[in-house]
């Protein structure tokens, strides 16, 4: 049987919204199932997407992540935490993906996921309005083997591992049997950290790996990129006059 992959986004009401989960959910629907799609909102379950999922014919889960936001720089961490700790109460089985709805990803990607054992980590393509240029964050490799790191200027501080939110999945099984993975951390812990920018996916792999050895780096040789990371500050873009429907999942 074909392995579930369970990805898992983090949405919010801006302009283009709706365009983002139409166009990931339909990516997602061209994947072979068992798919499951967890999406989270902050506060309440927006009918509005309730609607886009319900439409959308896969298999989904709509959260709601109620935290408190002490730090606007938290987006989207705690709305993932809720998702992780749907899937260690459910023992959901699976490929756990962090897929947030603006980026592009090739369903290519998603054939590779399948072949993650324990974690699996891919370089990403990230594209910056500013720079003009893509930069490439994740492992370098030989085979399968992580030797190395791409990284950005960005991120030149002391990171353990170069990876994006985007660039790596894991096996589910990881967040309530540790054992199995001979990595024993209470479950409680295994969550993304909220305190250091930047550090989020560092933090939150150390809890999930020794080191390079236990990670599989994919494709064979990571020399393709499955998915790119833009950063086009969606937040900026308004609707022309005359878009504006009466309630608008994007009228904000
Ligand atoms: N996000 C969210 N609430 C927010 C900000 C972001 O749910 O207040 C989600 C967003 O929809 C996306 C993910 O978190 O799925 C990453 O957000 P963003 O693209 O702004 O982060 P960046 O790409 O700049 O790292």
């Amino acid at each position: 049987a074909r392995k579930q992959v369970i990805v898992v986004t983090p949405t919010y009401n801006r302009a283009l919204q709706a365009y983002y989960l139409n166009r990931l959910g339909q990516v997602l629907r061209l994947v072979p199932p068992p798919v499951l799609w967890i999406v989270v909102e902050m506060n309440v379950a927006s009918t509005e997407t309730a609607d886009i999922l319900r439409g959308m014919g896969i298999m989904y889960r709509h959260l709601v992540c109620t935290k408190n936001l002490t730090n606007i720089k938290d987006r989207g961490v705690h709305q993932r935490n809720t998702a992780l700790e749907h899937i260690e109460h459910h023992k959901l089985d699976g490929i756990v993906y962090f897929a947030d709805d603006d980026n592009i990803y090739s369903l290519e990607l998603f054939d590779t996921l399948r072949e993650i054992s324990r974690f699996g980590t891919w370089p990403v393509a990230m594209l910056a309005q500013s720079k003009n240029k893509a930069v490439l964050e994740g492992p370098v490799c030989n085979g399968s083997h992580v030797i190395g790191w791409h990284t950005n200027e960005k991120s030149k501080k002391l990171r353990r591992f170069h990876v994006d939110m985007s660039g790596f999945a894991f096996n589910s099984t990881i967040l309530w049997d540790p054992k199995r993975w001979q990595k024993p951390i209470a479950p409680s812990i295994r969550q993304l950290d909220t305190i250091k920018e930047g550090f989020q996916e560092t933090t939150f792999i150390e809890q999930l790996v020794e080191d390079e050895s236990q990670m599989e780096g994919t494709p064979f040789g990571c020399s393709k990129i499955l998915n790119w990371h833009l950063h086009l500050e969606a937040r900026e873009v308004g609707y022309p006059r005359g878009w504006l429907l009466q309630k608008n999942l994007d009228a904000v």
